[in-house]
């Protein structure tokens, strides 16, 4: 939940909404152009009106399809076209504040762009202000040296108690929420819109004509269906723990040591809370295993990014995308982002090669500047698609590199699996499967079982550790079909730019040197120690 809300905002008034007191700010700075970056259109126009009645200043909105319009009342000039408007603008006398929607539509003009530029010089001698909201994020490079970019974030939990109070007031409605239930339902819809939260209130009311606590969980799987339904992030559920991954003692133990980081007692004792880890190796050896296990372990809400599904059609709608992705992220933190397959980010740009680079680039910056606590888990099969810098030491806490289990590792990933099929792992012979199983990754192991469990089942018996073997041996493992992707994938970990997610440095080498001779003799695996 995002205590720094919860601390600084839920008992102020509504002026010191954080995007007000920087449009504030801005303002008697006497910024001449201000981008706003918001979805959110008419809240900004609403906050904006706010700040300007306050600070007893009258505004102007121009778009395209209505001219010029006073929502306070006053003479406007006529303005069909952006150039029209932004002569008009010169032209005004007084201290307005002038807004322009959706100018991003005609900036991409050379002419429009000057005149634009040349307006927020000239208005320096004034006590006028130009804002444009959109919702692009794109703004022309020379733009951005003449304006000031300022982002609405979601609303605050005041916000969404303003839009809940309003619902509260429906004529006929049975309103038997407790005190906590309502903080709770608040705190629920943190991370949406303010038109979402609307709608996300009103669905658990009209539904019964009741509001009660029960509806906490409407309000949070009604979240859950709109980020999902963003496209790119996928919130999934918090039900598996490092107990369900075997073997990667090194990388498990750095999970464990990290379970209290975004605690307070953390927090107070100095430490500063972890950015992120990614997770490189080969397919079906547990990096999602461990991602998932992540979220499970440290009771944080665990949100998946699909890079694939961030890829747009049209220009710049890629890069929006992922920005509304990760703003979404840290309005739900502390939460953990896991991002799959990283090298689909650069497969999905297709031959628009500077997509993906702007893509990757606004991950990676984001990645640097991120004030709220979001842990990144990014997962990747091929680095060799991956740009250094991605990996670049101090962007992530570690790297980790996930290898071929060792045979220890294998039976405690039998050991899992069985014990995952209600099977006593003390019924079967597990040195015997474990040499079975040398070359094989734990997806293997696991569809192994299975496929000995339907063997049996369709017998109408038990299922033994003979079948087990029988279904490993029928099995080729991805380690025999793609041996030089592995082959690849060590001589980088020999490079040492990623730690053993299995051992320490040192018994790392020892054991990366044993098992890539293994492998790229094609040997058939001996039993470890
Ligand atoms: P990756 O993300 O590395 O491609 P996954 O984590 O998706 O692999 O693995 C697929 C499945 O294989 C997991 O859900 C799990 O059931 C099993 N598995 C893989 N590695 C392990 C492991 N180390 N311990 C237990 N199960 C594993």
């Amino acid at each position: 939940m995002n205590e720094k809300l919860s601390d600084s905002e839920s008992d102020g008034p509504v002026s010191s909404h954080p995007f007000v007191e920087e449009l504030d700010l801005l303002l008697r700075a006497r910024f001449t152009l201000m981008i706003v970056t918001t979805s959110e259109e008419d809240r900004a126009l609403r906050l904006i009106a706010e700040q300007a009645e306050r600070a007893q200043r009258p505004v102007l909105i121009w778009d395209i399809a209505s001219g010029f319009v006073a929502p306070a009342g006053g003479a406007v000039p006529t303005a069909a076209d952006p150039l029209a408007a932004l002569d008009s603008v010169k032209t005004l006398d007084g201290n307005h504040i002038i807004v322009l929607k959706d100018f991003h539509d005609f900036w991409k003009d050379a002419r429009t762009k000057r005149r634009l530029r040349n307006l927020a010089e000239e208005l320096k001698f004034t006590r006028k202000s130009l804002i444009i909201t959109t919702p692009m994020v794109d703004v022309p490079g020379e733009l951005s040296d003449d304006a000031v970019r300022i982002t609405l974030d979601g609303p605050n939990l005041v916000e969404l108690d303003e839009i809940l109070t309003g619902l509260e007031e429906t004529q006929g409605l049975r309103n038997e929420l407790t005190v906590d239930g309502r903080a709770r339902m608040i705190q629920a819809a943190v991370g949406l819109s303010a038109n979402e939260a609307l709608r996300c209130f009103s669905k658990v009311i009209v539904r019964d004509g009741v509001l009660n606590d029960e509806d906490v969980d409407d309000v949070t799987s009604e979240k859950q269906a709109i980020i999902r339904g963003s496209g790119a992030l996928e919130f999934y559920p918090a039900n598996t723990s490092t107990a369900d991954v075997g073997g990667l003692e090194t990388l498990k133990e750095w999970i464990r040591l990290r379970e209290r980081a975004f605690g307070q007692e953390a927090h107070d004792y100095g430490l500063p809370a972890p950015k992120g880890i990614a997770l490189i190796g080969i397919p079906g050896t547990g990096k999602s295993l461990t991602a998932k296990a992540i979220g499970g372990m440290w009771r944080l809400p665990l949100i998946r990014l699909d890079i694939g599904a961030v890829f747009g059609s049209l220009v710049g709608e890629s890069e929006e995308r992922i920005r509304k992705a990760l703003r979404l992220t840290e309005q739900i933190a502390p939460c953990v982002l896991w991002i799959d397959e990283l090298e689909k980010a650069l497969a999905s740009g297709g031959g628009d090669g500077g997509t993906s680079q702007r893509v990757i680039g606004t991950l990676l910056t984001w990645m640097q500047d991120k004030k709220e606590p979001v842990f990144v888990v990014a997962t990747a099969n091929d680095i060799s698609a991956l740009p250094p810098e991605m990996l670049r030491r101090g962007r992530f806490d570690e790297v980790f590199f996930l290898d071929l289990p060792t045979y220890d590792e294998r039976i405690e990933i039998i050991r899992v699996h069985l014990k995952k099929r209600k099977r006593d792992p003390d019924n079967f012979d597990l040195p015997t499967l474990a040499t079975a199983s040398a070359l094989y990754v734990g997806a293997e192991i696991e569809q192994a079982l299975i496929d000995a469990m339907y063997a049996a089942f369709n017998d109408g018996r038990e299922v033994t550790s003979e079948d087990f073997a029988r279904a490993l041996e029928r099995l080729v493992p991805l380690s025999r079909s793609q041996k030089e992707q592995i082959v690849e994938l060590r001589k980088w970990l020999e490079e040492g730019r990623a730690q053993s997610a299995s051992f320490s440095e040192q018994a790392a080498a020892v054991e990366s040197t044993r098992t890539l001779s293994l492998v790229a003799l094609d040997l058939p695996a001996t039993k470890k120690k």
